[in-house]
């Protein structure tokens, strides 16, 4: 399909935004010609920030019928190109996560899918509420781009076979604003705005398949399984309306992913999985995931069977060796992979102690994840920059016994009051009691696959 930049156009009915906004506001369906104008408008910056920020608002607090929904995923997806990636003979297949706290799957299963035979052109997002993003983890890693121009990320896909960049001008423009607006103005927990973003960027993608990793729990912005279910259904919809074959994993986010937070301390342990090692349930659900893309894919005539084929790629180094090709592809510094002691690194660490002796029985996901903002390692206002060697390493997770004043984790950090403020948000995330918990929470909840 040819570009077609928003920019080019005018729109197709002439709105006024204030108009467009007080209609939501009170309630109203918005036509698909106002959707479009709205965002061929914002896109092009002909309506300013604020006027998006107040429509986002009512959006959220109104809710979208499933024409404005799919008009609005529609608009964003013709904001900018639809790669046509034809020329490419593998199954084009992706995996995107709706957003978790220590979630750096994206990182492992990019390489690993495409060591097995599958492409994956991966268009990502960054940090979003408090919630970690794949593009802030991959600029961690010195050098690397994630701002690649359509020919370039051909000839990273032509050359190993997956790559990982973010919404530009020419793909998903529509989402780059929209996405970085919503981060800082309270207006990304709506599953009718998530499943415009996230299916815009990855319609755009010219995949055949799309495995959504859906998460619910403390550290979702979808805490409840039943609005977990509401919004894969939603996506899934989506993809399958525009011919794609979708499968969506309503996966645990009800405490942190791995043991790492923090962008440069999560690319430590994306390596430690892609050298066959690393925490369990990291692991697990990188090889859930990766099995289902394998399978969506037609690589694996089973589920069970692309998990064998996930873990083949890990335990022969060939994933690892994927994911150095890509990196250099990418202008990433290969040392730092080869010696993550040369990834960004802060200045202090300081441990968080148990106040006393028992079980930790939950941990408060979404605090971390805004411990970690707090810290540097997300944005609180769109032109902050991202401090990619501060986060948390939790030592200690649900279900695990500690002693008192033993360390439940550790702070990294170059701000000492920022780290304060850190500190007592995760001192109260943590609950301890004396019995462990009842049972563990599974890390499948549910999958959706409707065909
Ligand atoms: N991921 C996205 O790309 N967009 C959202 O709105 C949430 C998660």
């Amino acid at each position: 399909m040819p570009a077609n930049p928003a920019s080019a156009s005018p729109p197709l009915v002439p709105i006024r935004a204030v108009d467009v906004i007080r209609k939501k506001r009170d309630g109203q369906e918005l036509s698909k010609a106002e959707i479009e104008a709205l965002v061929q408008g914002y896109t092009s910056g002909n309506i300013p920030d604020y006027q998006a920020s107040a429509w986002l608002m009512a959006a959220l607090l109104r809710g979208l019928s499933r024409a404005e929904t799919a008009a609005l995923t529609d608009a964003m997806l013709r904001s900018g190109e639809v790669l046509d990636l034809s020329e490419f003979s593998p199954k084009k297949v992706d995996k995107h996560s709706t957003g978790g706290v220590g979630d750096k799957t994206s990182l492992v299963l990019a390489p690993v899918a495409a060591a097995g035979g599958l492409l994956v052109p991966m268009i990502s997002g960054r940090g979003l509420g408090h919630t970690g993003g794949t593009l802030d983890k991959l600029e961690a890693i010195p050098g690397f781009n994630v701002n690649l121009p359509v020919s370039q990320f051909r000839s990273v896909l032509r050359g190993c076979g997956c790559c990982m960049i973010g919404q530009t001008a020419e793909i998903a423009p529509a989402d780059r604003k929209l996405y970085a607006l919503r981060d800082v103005t309270g207006t990304v927990e709506s599953p009718y705005l998530i499943c415009a973003s996230i299916m815009s960027k990855k319609l755009a993608e010219g995949i055949d398949a799309l495995v959504l990793d859906v998460k619910t729990g403390s550290g979702a912005f979808m805490k409840k399984l039943e609005d977990a279910a509401f919004l894969a259904e939603l996506m899934v919809e989506t993809g399958e309306r525009m011919g794609k074959k979708m499968v969506a994993l309503i996966t645990d986010m009800d405490q942190p992913l791995g043991r790492n937070v923090g962008n440069a301390l999560e690319v430590v342990e994306v390596l430690e999985i892609l050298q066959g090692e690393g925490p369990a349930d990291l692991r697990e659900l990188c090889l859930e995931l990766a099995a289902w893309m394998f399978y969506v894919g037609g690589a694996a005539s089973s589920v069970g069977a692309g998990k064998l084929t996930a873990l083949q790629m890990i335990d022969s180094g060939r994933a690892l060796a994927k994911f150095r090709e890509m990196v250099q592809l990418q202008g990433g510094d290969l040392s730092a992979i080869d010696d993550p002691g040369l990834l960004p690194r802060s200045k202090h660490t300081a441990d968080v102690a148990s106040p006393r002796k028992g079980y930790v029985t939950a941990i408060a996901c979404e605090a971390i994840g805004t411990a970690c903002v707090i810290l540097g390692g997300g944005r609180e206002k769109k032109e902050d920059s991202v401090d990619p060697s501060v986060g948390i390493v939790l030592h200690k997770k649900v279900g695990d016994a500690v002693g008192a004043g033993e360390s439940l984790c550790t702070i990294h950090y170059n701000s000492a009051p920022l780290a304060a403020r850190a500190q007592t948000l995760i001192e109260e995330s943590y609950q301890i009691s004396e019995k462990p918990p009842a049972a563990a929470r599974p890390l499948v909840h549910q999958v959706l696959q409707r065909s």
